[in-house]
């Protein structure tokens, strides 16, 4: 099936997609850090941290023995969250090493945070569908669910706690607000499982604290959406098995970019925002775009 090209309109004029660096096993959470001016994301299986630097285009390693973290994102003080498969957490980056926010909810410790995202008021919104608990430990500490289910939580900073805001997905998975924080799109992986119907996106309004009933927002046509992040205007872009497939907020598909691996994760970037940084496999990747990311 042959999809529609991303509109020259979305792209910068000139932009084609970059291989910024590779050598990665399973490339995921990508964040931009603006003091720094560098690309950090996760090679889970390595157990390892990367970072990519815009001014001199090399790759390092920011953390070995890491813990299997997977998805990350910026808290409205510019501080590094991420989510830890080996700690079964949500931590944050201190001077002296990653601090533990949340690991538990009343019914038992979390399954593996997957991907974060920071709502307007400042609270965490992670997902926490199984994976890092697999007994092979590829991607974690092998483990056992206790809770009974793979829930959204919402991770208040002033009370320290966490509630689930989402009981209703099969194993939620990329999760971002729309720019105004009333609608929270959810991807749903169960199709890597045993729910092949489970590989869409589900969006659902926010209403500060909780959201109401969610609805079928888009599944892109190959893959299942993974990771994915929402522009100024308020469009979509989510990963998807070959691609990036971008959609308008009323689910309209504008366009899809081809990616030579299998895409996880998108997120905006760069000094302006306007730059897409991909995590695919084994590589990091860019395209310079005429959007941003909604956070300026
Ligand atoms: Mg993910």
């Amino acid at each position: 099936m042959r999809s529609t090209p991303l509109p020259a309109s979305l792209l910068a004029p000139g932009a084609s997609l970059e291989r910024l660096a590779t050598g990665a096993e399973w490339s995921e959470g990508p964040v931009w850090l603006p003091h720094t001016k560098r690309v950090r994301w996760s090679d889970i299986p390595n157990d390892r941290i990367l970072e990519w630097d815009e001014a001199t285009g090399e790759l390092s390693v920011f953390r070995t023995r890491a813990e299997f973290p997977n998805g990350r994102a910026l808290d409205l003080e510019g501080r590094v969250v991420q989510c830890s498969h080996g700690r079964r957490a949500i931590e944050r980056e201190a001077a002296d090493g990653p601090l533990v926010l949340t690991d538990r909810w009343e019914g038992g410790r979390y399954n593996s945070p997957n991907d974060v995202t920071v709502a307007p008021d400042g609270s965490l919104w992670f997902t926490d569908p199984p994976y890092g608990l697999h007994p092979s430990g590829r991607e974690g500490r092998p483990g056992v669910q206790e809770y009974g289910g793979c829930f959204v939580f919402r991770w208040d900073p002033a009370t320290r706690e966490a509630r689930p805001v989402i009981t209703d997905l099969v194993h939620p998975n990329g999760i971002a607000f729309s720019p105004d924080g009333l609608r929270l799109y959810v991807s749903d992986t169960g199709f890597y499982g045993d729910r092949p119907d489970a590989r869409h996106i589900q969006v659902y309004p926010v209403d500060g604290v909780r959201t109401g009933p969610g609805s079928y927002f888009a599944a892109p046509p190959v893959g299942a959406s993974d990771g994915l992040t929402v522009d100024r205007e308020g469009r979509v872009w989510t990963s998807a098995g070959d691609g990036v497939y971008v959609y308008e907020p009323d689910a309209t598909l504008v366009g899809h970019l081809p990616v030579p691996e299998r895409v996880s994760n998108v997120t905006f970037g760069g000094r302006n925002g306007d730059e897409l940084f991909i995590t695919a496999s084994t590589s990091l990747y860019r395209i310079r775009t005429t959007t941003a990311s909604p956070r300026r």
